[in-house]
């Protein structure tokens, strides 16, 4: 895997090296031309001078005039190729920039593409395998119901990871392609987020996941997707946190807002980060804990098909918070 994924790099690194070559030659010669256009075009515009001068009569009364005209007439010139030089320089830079920013673009995500097809291989194996483990385990020796039941445990939170995983490129798959059918409701938001928080609580026991939830926060919206935009940033708030760090699920309902926040005391998201996020497929620089990079981005494509907002800040001393409101009925 390490081996493979070493060569992706080297051949990616050396197709990134051509393409930016071949894009600095390609630049490098358009302006040498527009310069050496403007050389020729303005050395022709000296002769032509010239030989206008030449033919003048000295000794014509309107010589000067004469000349006064031909020195007016060399300098519209220059000012015309200056003018037209400079508009194809601007456009020539503005084409390149475009041009640049755009197969940078195309690189990224076709690099992190490939960094989510890796992520996904890895993030379906390894429940399996360790579900697989645990039912030979189960089945090959005797053991007593302690040991039977923290198995069965350990196997219930893989295979919950599993079915967050899918469900997660499932309906990114079907949001984007219009094929999921919203079906809006009017819903209890508290009671919808009090059962998630509830969920996590169960399932990871060892954590410190609290709420502070305020009752009756009506809004009318899809329950699985919301349900799903909730877990991520539950799942996230305690993938991205230490274990006696405190998690807080609080909603309260404002100013005809429903507002929730996730509130974590993890390492935070840095100012650049934030921007980065919600984007498909991003995951944090040196991120070593398990992911896809799907999350967030989901998590936002359905707060935004509720008409709804997302956004983090800091939490303080140390930590994020992710908000995100709806309009309350
Ligand atoms: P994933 O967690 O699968 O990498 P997400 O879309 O859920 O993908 O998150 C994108 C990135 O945002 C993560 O890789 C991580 O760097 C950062 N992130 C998300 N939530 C938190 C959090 N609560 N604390 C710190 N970083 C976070």
């Amino acid at each position: 895997m390490a081996y493979l994924e070493s060569l992706t790099n080297k051949l990616k690194i050396k197709r990134l090296r051509t393409i930016n070559i071949l894009y600095w030659f390609l630049l490098t010669y358009i302006v040498a031309a527009l310069i050496f256009w403007y050389i020729a075009l303005n050395k022709q515009n000296d002769e032509l001078t010239f030989y206008r001068l030449e033919m003048i009569d000295e000794k014509d009364p309107a010589a000067v005039q004469n000349m006064s005209k031909i020195a007016e007439a060399k300098n519209r010139k220059t000012f015309q190729y200056i003018g037209e030089g400079t508009t194809f320089f601007l456009l020539i830079v503005t084409g390149a920039v475009f041009v640049f920013r755009a197969i940078n673009r195309q690189l990224r995500q076709s690099q992190q593409q490939r960094d989510f097809m890796m992520a996904i291989t890895h993030e379906l194996k390894t429940p399996i395998a360790i579900t697989k483990l645990n039912l030979e385990t189960l089945q090959k020796r005797t053991l007593n119901v302690e040991q039977q039941q923290k198995l069965i445990g350990m196997t219930i939170q893989e295979a919950n990871r599993l079915n967050a995983l899918c469900n997660n490129i499932l309906l990114t798959s079907q949001i984007e392609a219009g094929d999921y059918k919203i079906v809006k409701e009017v819903i209890d938001f508290s009671e919808l987020a009090g059962e998630c928080a509830q969920n996590f609580i169960a399932r990871f026991t060892g954590r410190k996941i609290k709420t502070d939830i305020s009752e009756m926060a009506f809004i009318e919206g899809d329950r699985l997707l919301l349900q799903l935009a909730l877990n991520n940033l539950l799942d996230n708030a305690i993938k991205y946190s230490n274990k006696e760090e405190i998690i807080l699920l609080k909603v309260i309902t404002k100013n005809k807002l429903v507002t929730a926040q996730i509130i974590d005391e993890g390492p935070g998201i840095s100012k650049i980060e934030k921007e980065k996020i919600f984007e498909k497929y991003y995951r944090g620089d040196n991120n070593q804990t398990k992911g896809t990079g799907l999350g967030l981005y989901l998590t936002k494509t359905i707060i935004r098909e509720h008409n709804g907002s997302i956004h983090v800040i800091n939490n303080t001393p140390h930590g994020s918070i992710f908000e995100i409101n709806f309009a309350a009925l």
